[in-house]
C-alpha cells in the first residue's frame, strides 16, 4: 500500500480561499500519472488528511483513490486502522507525509518518504526525500520506484 497526506504531499501545502467560501488546491497531473499505473500495478493507494476538504474528495474521486481518510489528525492512527482493515503488515507499506503529524506514521511504516519542504520531525523519521517539489511531482518520484521495486 502506498499511503500519503495530502496538503503537502499532494499540494505545494497552501490552500486559497474564495469569498464565497469555497476552497481551491492545485494537484499535479504528474502526481496523478503516477497514481494512476499505481493502482493499475494492484497496489492499493490511501489517502489521509487532517483537514477535510471538498477538493481533495473531488481530485480523489477523478484519480478513483479507494481509501480516502479526511479530517484525522493522528495519522498514525488512521493508518494502523486501515492496515488493519486490509490485513497489510507495516513492512508492506509506504507511507509520505510532511508534517510533524506524520512523523510517527512515517517511522512506522516500512518506508516512509516525505518532500524536502518538510518540517524537521518527518524529515528525521523518513527513509526517502523526494528530489521533486511537493504538489509538483514528489508523489510521481515516489510511485515511480514503488513501480520500479515491484516489477
Ligand atoms: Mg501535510
Amino acid at each position: 500500500m502506498f499511503a500519503m497526506d495530502v496538503d503537502g504531499i499532494l499540494t505545494d501545502g497552501t490552500v486559497t480561499l474564495h469569498s464565497d467560501g469555497t476552497e481551491g488546491k492545485t494537484f499535479s497531473v504528474l502526481d496523478g500519472m503516477g497514481l494512476g499505473r499505481c493502482r493499475d500495478a494492484g497496489i492499493v493507494l490511501a489517502w489521509i488528511s487532517g483537514r477535510t476538504s471538498g477538493a481533495t474528495e473531488i481530485r480523489a474521486g477523478e484519480l478513483k483513490i479507494p481509501h480516502v481518510i479526511q479530517g484525522r489528525t493522528d495519522k498514525l492512527v488512521a493508518l494502523k486502522e486501515l492496515a488493519g482493515q486490509l490485513g497489510l503488515p507495516a513492512r508492506e507499506i509506504c507511507y509520505m507525509g510532511d508534517d510533524d503529524i506524520d512523523a510517527p506514521a512515517l517511522q512506522w511504516a516500512g518506508i516512509g518518504a516525505t518532500v524536502s519542504t518538510a518540517m524537521p520531525a518527518a524529515g528525521a523519521a523518513a527513509d526517502y526525500v523526494a528530489q521533486r517539489p511537493a504538489g509538483r511531482g514528489a508523489v510521481r518520484e515516489v510511485c515511480d520506484h514503488i513501480l520500479a521495486a515491484s516489477r
